[in-house]
């Protein structure tokens, strides 16, 4: 399942940035995920609670955020408003998706370090 190898790299990217700061523990991580990324929130937690057993992550908290999609013209620039059609009104172009594509982003660890 695609939740379960982006929690694994997600531990292993957390594992590495605890050993690189000699940490002593990890005590919580932030994530983003995007909208239209197609990870199911719910199965990502359930995938990390499966997951962080015997990891570093053992007693982190995980908080998960929904990354908002977002939408520009590609030759104006100009933002496209949520639920309008994906098009620029002036330009008559296709919009560009700008955010909320990431299957996921580690925004921050909380580290115990010495
Ligand atoms: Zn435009």
């Amino acid at each position: 399942m695609h939740e379960y190898s982006l929690v694994e790299a997600l531990i292993g990217r957390v594992e590495a940035e605890a050993r690189r700061r000699q940490a002593l523990a990890v005590h919580g991580l932030s994530i983003r995920v995007g909208e239209l990324a197609g990870v199911d929130p719910e199965l990502l937690r359930t995938a990390y609670e499966t997951f962080r057993a015997g990891t570093v992550c053992e007693r982190a908290e995980l908080r998960l955020t929904t990354r908002a999609a977002a939408w520009v013209c590609p030759s104006c620039d100009a933002p496209i408003e949520r639920g309008a059609p994906l098009r620029c009104p002036a330009c008559e172009v296709p919009a560009r998706l700008v955010e909320g594509s990431d299957a996921l982003i580690l925004d921050a660890i909380d580290l115990e370090v010495p």
